[in-house]
């Protein structure tokens, strides 16, 4: 019987393709809109396939129509050898118009044949899924970047709604930054604990919610002491030809991702590594071009204890003007940033809160440890860290650096 369904699914696959062939040449000849029974495609369809009468009408003439322009060839030719089921082709053929605008020239034949194998391989999923590996590597440059900082628009949390039982739903929207430090959080957290043998009998998704729930308990908890060691368990895998970059964003790093923690493999954008590697709490994993693992971390770089300490009494919180989040809240920002080989030494330290984090790496602004006089004795007193507020002070400071390094 197995086999026979085999057989019986190949030879509807085909039908599906025939069908399509057939309405493409109908439309393309003009017969549903001709003679007195004039109609629209979708209903000349609906008339003379009567199994499509429930749905799958549209679909059959979009596809077909999609297949009457050139450029989508490839995928034609993969429906017609009986690859690519005609409902994978729909999705390829809609992912593949909406990534054509974001393409560097030349990149669409490769971008469509990535789609069609993937949906081949994967179905629909497989081919929404592959977008940001795609854009990352054909996209135009910084389009990852312009695409993953609209995402962050979206990123939401509502507020809880309750049906009266105790039981409140919420619902969460997050960037692809969000979801990898959430998962890989999570990760450990929510996988099934057996209690004395016997078996976890949670279901996933109470699992989630409940290590959701302990995460932040920790999280609150934590907040009197220093921890010893990183704060998540956030690896972002950089590759090593990559990390050089130029002053406005642009090529340099095409193509990181996280790893570890359920959802390993987010690919991220080139301005949130560098921004993730950068605080002291994430540890980077730095790769060679054959993937092979050149540094992890550069040897010391997570703060010590007793460094981090230092740099809680120091700043107390995050040291953006104007800004009152607590030590604990705040990442420990590199000055000199960690991509452009700032070292990890509370004098390149200083600590912000996430939201000033981004505005730091993204507005480029360059701070420094300034050594305030004591009052009593004019001398030298206690020590702060002062903000340039100017875009793109950072540039200006790397490159003043750089002029001043023995060549
Ligand atoms: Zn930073
Ligand atoms: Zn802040």
């Amino acid at each position: 019987m197995a086999e026979l369904l085999g057989e019986v699914d190949a030879l509807g696959s085909v039908c599906d393709a025939a069908r399509v062939a057939v309405v493409g040449e109908a439309i393309d000849r003009g017969e549903p809109g001709s003679g007195v029974r004039a109609m629209t495609a979708v209903q000349w369809v609906r008339e003379h396939a009567p199994s499509t009468r429930a749905g799958g009408a549209r679909a059959v003439v979009e596809v077909a129509a999609a297949f009457a322009k050139p450029v989508n060839e490839p995928v034609r030719v993969a429906v017609e050898s009986g690859r690519l089921p005609v409902r994978s082709a729909a999705v390829v053929v809609t992912e593949a118009d909406r990534l054509r605008p974001l393409l560097a020239e030349g990149a669409e034949p490769h971008v469509l044949a990535g789609l069609v194998d993937m949906a081949v391989e994967h179905g629909p999923r497989g081919c929404r899924m592959v977008r940001p590996a795609l854009l990352a590597r054909y996209g135009r440059d910084g389009q990852l970047q312009v695409e993953q900082d609209v995402a962050r628009r979206f990123v939401a949390l509502s507020q809880p709604a309750d049906d009266g039982s105790g039981i409140s739903e919420y619902r969460l929207v997050l960037d692809p930054e969000g979801r990898a430090v959430l998962e890989a959080a999570l990760g450990p957290l929510s996988a099934p604990r057996p209690v004395e043998g016997m078996r976890d009998l949670r279901s996933c998704d109470q699992r989630r919610g409940e290590a959701l729930v302990e995460l932040v308990r920790r999280a609150v908890v934590s907040g009197q002491g220093v921890g010893p060691v990183a704060k998540t368990q956030l690896v972002v895998s950089v590759d090593w030809a990559a990390l050089g970059r130029d002053v406005r964003g642009v090529g340099g790093l095409r193509a990181g991702s996280t790893v570890g923690g359920v959802d390993a493999g987010t690919l991220l954008a080139p301005e949130t590594v560098r921004r993730l590697a950068c605080d002291a709490s994430v540890l980077p994993v730095v790769l060679g071009s054959a993937g092979e693992v050149l540094d992890q971390g550069r040897a010391v770089r997570l703060f010590t204890t007793a460094q981090t300490r230092r740099l809680w009494l120091r700043d107390g919180g995050c040291t953006f003007p104007g800004c009152s989040v607590p030590a604990q809240w705040a990442d420990a920002h590199h000055l000199v940033h960690w991509a452009d080989f700032g070292v990890t030494d509370v004098g390149n330290a200083a600590l912000l809160c996430g939201r000033h984090h981004t505005v730091v790496h993204s507005r480029r602004l360059a701070g420094r440890v300034v050594t305030d006089p004591d009052p009593g004795t004019g001398q030298g007193g206690g020590e702060r860290v002062q903000w340039d507020l100017t875009l793109g002070s950072y540039d200006q400071l790397l490159a003043r650096r750089a002029a001043q390094e023995p060549a």
